[in-house]
């Protein structure tokens, strides 16, 4: 234990011992008795952290990429129409994977770096767009990116959400840096599909996509006209062996990655013995602490303000006169940070994934450790200034 570390990036992040467990543990068949009662359990339990009661689970091995390139393969045929509320780096990459499948993407961007896309500019859009259905000049699909791990800008899912609804678009979510972490309510948002990676705040390490489809999804995936035009993505596949586990009555189509689904299970158990309710409010108030001692170290956050912000992780700009080089003093303090990620600003700030089993010390030992890294390279400040602004918050 001598050289622990704390992993406190916005993926992969921390496990728990009784997940990296299941990943070590004898690998069994793909059919066996027991690893079907797992892996149909996994989906069930999938349903409950998605808050989506009437949703298709699909586990599929591969990491959220594939989870986007799933949601666009069978979603998408040439020449629909989609909508990309662009909040940097993720909705980027969304685009240019509804593009390879043929859409026509409009962009709605931010007006700037860490802010979001007003609601007004994207209902005018989807008003230009008219109905999708009858004429067929309107939007088929809209894709959200719920936290922007590249800036730690978070939307306001429901409000996008519900103008979809209004202009029967079907709604995408790409929450890979949010659920299980940010308050996320599929179902009750009107989210058609959410999506996520496992090594997020789900909590198990990277290899699988996790893709829960609603029944408009569904419905638009069996009323296409054109087969779905990648062979590993497609639905006609996978929805015969989600059915068929869930129902313990496992089918192949590609080996399914068993010890991952069984730390998956193992973790979503953990995650809905907490609540997902208790689950939001402690990465709320964990966020909340953390945010207060980097303002109090006197630095900035790349997101404009409070109410545009993730919870799973925070993006501070350095402080003047400090660069990247403090990562490495932070890390020699035992915390692991990311640098950043935006091209457009990417020397200027850091990130901080907290989200999962973060818990109270785990900020406070970051703070501590980044207050070293600080006094390390120069910079003038009363040291614990952050700790104590943090502690103040958790101890409220
Ligand atoms: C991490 C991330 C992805 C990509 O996931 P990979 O597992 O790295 O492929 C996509 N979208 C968001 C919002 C992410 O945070």
């Amino acid at each position: 234990m001598k050289d622990r570390k704390l992993l406190m990036i916005p993926g992969p992040i921390e496990f728990t011992p009784e997940v990296l467990r299941a990943m070590g543990m004898p690998t069994t068949s793909h059919v066996a008795p027991n690893f079907i009662e797992v892996f149909g359990q996994a989906l069930e339990r999938l349903r409950q952290v998605f808050l989506c009661p009437s949703g298709q689970p699909f586990v599929i091995a591969g990491s959220g990429t594939l989870a986007m390139d799933i949601a666009a393969a069978n979603l998408i045929e040439p020449g629909d129409k989609a909508l990309v509320v662009n909040t940097g780096y993720f909705s980027n990459r969304f685009a240019d994977i509804l593009e390879r499948y043929g859409a026509t993407v409009t962009q709605v961007h931010a007006p700037a770096v860490g802010d979001v896309p007003a609601l007004e500019e994207v209902e005018a859009v989807l008003k230009e767009g008219g109905p999708s259905t009858g004429s067929g000049h309107g939007y088929k699909l809209m894709t959200i990116t719920h936290v922007d791990t590249s800036t730690a800008v978070g939307v306001d899912v429901r409000g996008l959400a519900a103008l979809g609804r209004e202009h029967d678009v079907l709604v995408v979510v790409d929450g890979v840096c949010s659920v299980a972490g940010e308050e996320m309510r599929q179902e009750e948002w009107g989210i058609d599909l959410a999506l996520t990676a496992s090594q997020k705040a789900i909590g198990v390490p990277p290899g699988l996509a996790l893709v829960v489809a609603g029944p408009r999804a569904t419905d638009a995936f069996r009323n296409r006209k054109t087969p779905v035009p990648n062979f590993y993505a497609d639905w006609t596949r996978w929805l015969p062996i989600m059915e068929g586990y869930e129902a313990r009555q496992p089918r192949y189509f590609g080996t399914p990655p068993v010890n991952l689904i069984w730390a998956l299970n193992v973790s979503l158990g953990q995650i809905l013995d907490e609540g997902m309710e208790t689950r939001f409010a402690r990465h709320r108030r964990l966020s909340e602490a953390f945010k207060a001692a980097v303002t109090a170290l006197g630095m900035k956050q790349v997101p404009v303000s409070p109410d545009k912000t993730a919870t799973t992780l925070t993006a501070p700009y350095y402080p003047d006169g400090v660069d990247r080089a403090v990562l490495a003093h932070i890390k020699k303090s035992g915390v692991i940070l990311a640098g950043g990620l935006h091209p457009a600003i990417k020397a200027r700030y850091f990130r901080i994934g907290h989200m999962g089993v973060v818990s109270a010390s785990d900020i406070l030992a970051t703070v501590g450790a980044i207050e070293k890294g600080l006094a390390q390279v120069g910079y003038k400040f009363k040291a614990g200034t952050g700790l104590a602004a943090a502690q103040a918050v958790l101890t409220t």
